[in-house]
């Protein structure tokens, strides 16, 4: 899941200045289950833009803009709503956003409405939890499963710095450290054996971006 916030309203207005007629997007997978552009967002957007004296001429929440058939399918159906808009404010993550601009045929200007903070998983309480950094080379198999990219501010391969105090992270002191987790979980499991191979440095080649992958020649 990619986590968004919904970026403060000046900020909007301010993108939006010159601008009148605006068509909202929203997404209804991950940023509805951040309450950042589901359909109770887009009304409040679509009520506080016509409070600073725009027009929304109208909206969509497609599944998943993100997905080029998707935002396309929702684009055909809004048409004339799109015809008359001047811009277009998308109420979801940063791929959500590049994907309507590149699936707009009218070329309207195409806003973010949400900053895009970081890829989580979900808790049963609703709570998000940054797990994993994409980083292209997964180590899960030699951590017990605790991500040392992500859970280690400082990213450490083999195992903690000698910051470490008590358990806890030098960096945030609240935190415990990531390598006392994956020296817990490897003992519990009776595999701390996987610890005593060094791992070597990050191919930072792997997280060159942007990324690609091509399914369909
Ligand atoms: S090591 Fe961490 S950041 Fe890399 S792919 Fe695995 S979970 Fe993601
Ligand atoms: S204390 Fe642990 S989690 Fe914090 S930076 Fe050092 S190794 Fe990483």
């Amino acid at each position: 899941m990619i986590i968004t916030e919904q970026k403060p309203l000046t900020e909007i207005l301010e993108s939006l200045k010159g601008l009148t007629k605006v068509f909202l997007v929203g997404c209804g997978e991950c940023a509805t289950t951040c309450k950042t552009g589901g359909q109770p967002e887009l009304l409040k957007m679509k009520e506080q833009l016509e409070v600073q004296g725009k027009t929304v001429t109208g909206m969509c929440v497609p599944n998943a803009p993100c997905i080029a058939a998707q935002i396309k399918t929702e684009f055909a159906k809004n048409l004339k709503a799109l015809r008359e808009a001047e811009a277009i404010l998308v109420l979801a993550c940063g791929l959500g956003i590049q994907s309507a601009k590149d699936n707009d045929r009218l070329g309207l200007v195409v806003l973010p409405g949400c900053n895009t903070m970081f890829g989580a998983v979900l808790d049963a309480q609703g709570n998000f939890y940054e797990k994993c950094s994409m980083c292209g080379e997964c180590v899960l198999d030699i951590t017990g499963g605790i991500c040392p990219i992500t859970l280690c501010p400082k990213g450490l391969l083999n195992g903690p710095c000698g910051g470490m105090n008590k358990g806890k992270c030098e960096v945030d002191n609240e935190k415990d450290c990531a390598w006392v987790l994956i020296y817990k979980e490897l003992e519990k499991r009776k595999r701390l054996s996987s610890l005593k191979k060094i791992q070597a440095p990050k191919d930072f080649k792997k997280a060159t971006k942007p990324h690609k992958l091509i399914m369909v020649k």
